[in-house]
C-alpha cells in the first residue's frame, strides 16, 4: 500500500480545503413580482421567466403553474 512520504502541512491542508466552502447563491429580483430568486429560474411565486423574442427585443413570457 502506498504511504505518503511526508506529513501534509497545515498550510497545504488548509489551502486544499479552501475549495470546500459553500458559495452563496446569487439572487436577483423577479421582473414581474420583485421576489428574490436565483437567476435563470422560473419564479416560484408568479411563474414568470424572462425571455428574448425575435429581433433581440426583450419580451416577457409567463409560464402558468399547474393548479395542483
Ligand atoms: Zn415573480
Amino acid at each position: 500500500m502506498a504511504v505518503p512520504k511526508f506529513k501534509t502541512s497545515k498550510s497545504k491542508k488548509r489551502k486544499r480545503r479552501t475549495h470546500d466552502k459553500l458559495i452563496p447563491v446569487s439572487l436577483a429580483p423577479c421582473r414581474n413580482c420583485g421576489l428574490s430568486i436565483p437567476s435563470h429560474r422560473i419564479c416560484p411565486d408568479c411563474g414568470h421567466y424572462p425571455s428574448r423574442g425575435k429581433g433581440g427585443a426583450r419580451t416577457r413570457a409567463v409560464i402558468v403553474k399547474d393548479g395542483g
